[in-house]
């Protein structure tokens, strides 16, 4: 499995905040995915957007209902078709089903086109273990292949890449003269995956979506190199997860229309490709062998979780990162592992688990606008909640995401606020303290009766440190409601705090 970061998250993302390339690259994700998104879905009207919207997550939410029942007809299909359905039960199993078809058949050569389930058991340095040279063809994930990183965005595995990151790390790992032309460049890795589409014994692949009534893997892409991987090496692998399943090609037509829209702001992408087992005989071309592997990997427990089922709605079109305040400001590398974003925060605890990725619930403002954008309506907020629920609430100490200190903190604020008096003589207080430090060189007010965001304060100066704190008002709700507050509303703005 995919080496898990996830307990690095606050370091990783403080770290990503002071880096101004990386805040470059995610300027455009707000600018370019969702600005796109939104222009496609005012072109068939937010009605019929809605209506679709309903439809798919109907799919969705039937076919995660009968899973037993679709993955058993998906298997039949399959077979009959002339493939092989695999299921494993984690990443282990998965890479093993694999080594197992790569040692058996003397595969040498192997080219792959993108596939997040691949990142999440690892399998590249699987491969090459075995002896296989491996190569991602899909542009985005050649390029962190050769920068030895792992994808930053669901869609746009580099997008963490300037073109000038692009055009040295091509000087130096392919021997050519620096040329920040991104079509050059994209010529150049062209030219070497051509070849290496043409010699691979084996292709594998993703799925975007599996058909259990005719057994079709179907992946979407705009390079067309997914067509070459399963249709050009002798043996083609499909490697996805079990939610991937949906009944039928109608049903598939409703994803068609929602995936490139809610993904890159297309009304289609480029290349549509099916693949329904080997080639038959008649057939000009395709893979002599077709093998589909399942893996489960932690979806089990996902399925049996009613709260947190929901998370395997999800087409993986990373509409829910492009609108993320968290994610527009640290990126994808900072959650640690394969999943980023607000649907990564989801899935990411429930996959490696939430002892492993207890802080991951809490990068999120519960603003809600992954569940505003999301094609399946895929409810994230009341996840991230549940999920911080579950730690809060953990037995075990080192499951919980807030330290001891923290959650006595919550205690003593819980007494102190159910004591009228207690209250009224804690803002009497802090209002003769706030009185004495205004006029004190070192902590001036903002004009709007703000304190500056770095007071000078032992403990207050941390919390201070990302958040405003408001300067206490006149008057406590007692008071104004002795002088009559509830025959209008008041006068003094800094009253209504
Ligand atoms: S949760 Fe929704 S918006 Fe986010 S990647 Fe999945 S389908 Fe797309």
């Amino acid at each position: 499995m995919a080496e898990i970061k996830t307990k690095n998250f606050s370091a990783a993302s403080a770290q990503a905040m002071l880096d101004p390339k990386l805040r470059r690259a995610l300027d455009r994700v707000a600018s370019g995915f969702d600005v796109a998104r939104q222009d496609r879905i005012e072109e068939v009207t937010p009605e019929v957007w809605e209506q679709w919207r309903q439809q798919a997550r109907d799919i969705k939410i039937h076919t995660i209902e009968h899973l037993d029942y679709y993955l058993d007809l998906l298997h039949a299909n399959v077979t009959a078709a002339g493939g092989h359905l695999h299921f494993a039960k984690d990443a282990d199993q998965a890479n093993e089903i694999v080594a197992h078809i790569v040692r058996t058949r003397n595969v040498k050569i192997a080219t792959k086109s993108k596939s997040m389930v691949s990142e999440e058991l690892d399998l590249n340095p699987v491969l090459e273990a075995l002896g296989v040279d491996v190569y991602e063809t899909d542009l985005g994930e050649y390029i962190i292949q050769l920068a030895n990183e792992t994808p930053s965005h669901l869609v746009a595995p580099a997008l963490h890449k300037s073109k000038e990151d692009v055009a040295e790390l091509f000087t130096e790992k392919l021997g050519i003269p620096y040329d920040e032309d991104i079509f050059h460049m994209a010529a150049t890795a062209r030219t070497v995956l051509r070849d290496k589409f043409m010699e691979a014994d084996l292709g594998i692949s993703g799925a975007n979506f599996v058909v259990a009534e005719t057994g079709t893997l179907v992946i979407i892409t705009n390079e067309g190199n997914g067509r070459l991987c399963t249709s050009a090496p002798r043996i083609h692998i499909g490697i996805t997860g079990m939610e991937k399943v949906i009944p039928s090609m109608q049903d598939l037509s409703t994803f068609l229309r929602l995936l490139p829209r809610s993904a890159t702001g297309q009304r289609i992408t480029s290349y549509v490709s099916m693949t329904t087992g080997p080639r038959r005989a008649d057939d000009e071309d395709g893979p002599e062998e077709f093998h589909l592997i399942l893996v489960d990997n932690g979806r089990s427990a996902m399925l049996a979780d009613p709260a947190l089922r929901e998370a395997l709605y999800c087409i993986r079109c990373g509409a829910c990162l492009n609108i993320c305040p968290v994610y527009q400001r640290i990126g994808g590398h900072a959650y640690g592992w394969v999943y980023p974003g607000p649907i990564g925060a989801v899935i990411t605890p429930m996959l490696v688990g939430l002892k492993n990725a207890k802080e991951l619930p809490q990068a999120s403002s519960l603003c809600g606008a992954c569940r505003e954008v999301c094609p399946i309506k895929i409810d994230i907020p009341r996840m991230l909640l549940d999920l911080r629920k579950k730690t809060a609430e953990s037995p075990d100490d080192s499951q919980r995401s807030a330290p001891e200190s923290e959650r006595m903190v919550a205690r003593v604020y819980a007494w102190v606020m159910s004591r009228p008096s207690l209250v009224k003589f804690g803002h009497q207080t802090g209002r003769t303290l706030q009185g004495l430090l205004q006029f004190s060189p070192i902590t001036p007010m903002t004009k709007d009766g703000r304190w500056y965001r770095k007071l000078p304060l032992p403990i207050v100066s941390k919390w201070t440190r990302g958040r405003d704190l408001p300067a206490l008002p006149r008057k406590t709700f007692h008071e104004l409601w002795e002088q009559g507050i509830a025959d209008g509303p008041p006068t003094d703005a800094t009253d209504s705090h």
